[in-house]
């Protein structure tokens, strides 16, 4: 599937706030949007216009699409997918997201960033249900088990990110037992659950011009 692969940092300075694309660099004063937070290219340090309603709403969804590590028709499918299903459809896509594979195995800290959590996916580190799964967009259901698989147990990329996790910090509907390398998908999250700073409402809006 095709990703993204240019400089992630310039995304964090094209939408104007940290998008947390790095892993442990983005918590240090290296991030580059700590140093230079303005938009990248020649004239990025004066922009300064009034955005329209429409520019304000695409910026949102690029933020989204940005932050999940999708591409246009990915999120778009995303999009439609929530738009049929019965309840609040901003809600519904955010959900759908965070229950991606990827985003899971990073939220259990067993991954530095969503980027990350890709990959090691795709490299088939990791295991559901027993199973080995390396689909990234993957949804996880409740009462999935997510673990590292024995082969991985010993990748100082794992081992390096689970350091840093707190079980303690964790979302309330994931659980980790980290000596087990294990998680557990334990609820659906609900929108006050997920730690996301964007506006999913504006997305909706967009897409139904
Ligand atoms: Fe964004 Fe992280 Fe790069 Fe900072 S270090 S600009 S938060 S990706």
């Amino acid at each position: 599937m095709a990703r993204y692969t240019g400089a992630v940092c310039k995304i964090c300075r094209r939408e104007g706030m940290k998008l947390f694309l790095k892993g442990s660099k983005c918590y240090t004063n290296k991030c580059t949007f700590e140093k230079k937070g303005y938009a990248p290219g020649q004239h990025g340090q004066r922009r300064s216009f009034k955005q329209s309603e429409f520019s304000i709403q695409l910026r949102e969804k690029q933020k989204i699409k940005r932050m999940y590590g999708l591409l246009e028709r990915q999120f778009h499918n995303y999009f439609e997918k929530a738009d049929h299903a019965q309840g609040i459809t901003g809600e519904i896509l955010l959900k759908m997201l965070e229950c991606r594979f990827d985003n899971v195995v990073h939220r259990l800290g067993m991954a530095p960033s969503r980027i990350a959590a890709r990959q090691l996916v795709r490299h088939r580190h990791f295991l559901v249900n027993d199973k080995l799964v390396d689909i990234p967009s993957y949804q996880i259901k409740v009462g999935d088990i997510i673990s590292v698989a024995d082969k991985s147990r010993k990748l100082d990329i794992i081992h390096d990110s689970m350091k840093k996790v707190r079980e303690g910090k964790l979302v309330p509907w994931l659980s980790l037992d980290k000596a087990a390398m294990k998680g557990e998908f334990l609820e659906e999250p609900t929108r006050e659950n997920i730690p996301v700073n964007v506006n999913e409402q504006l997305v909706v809006e967009l897409y139904s011009k």
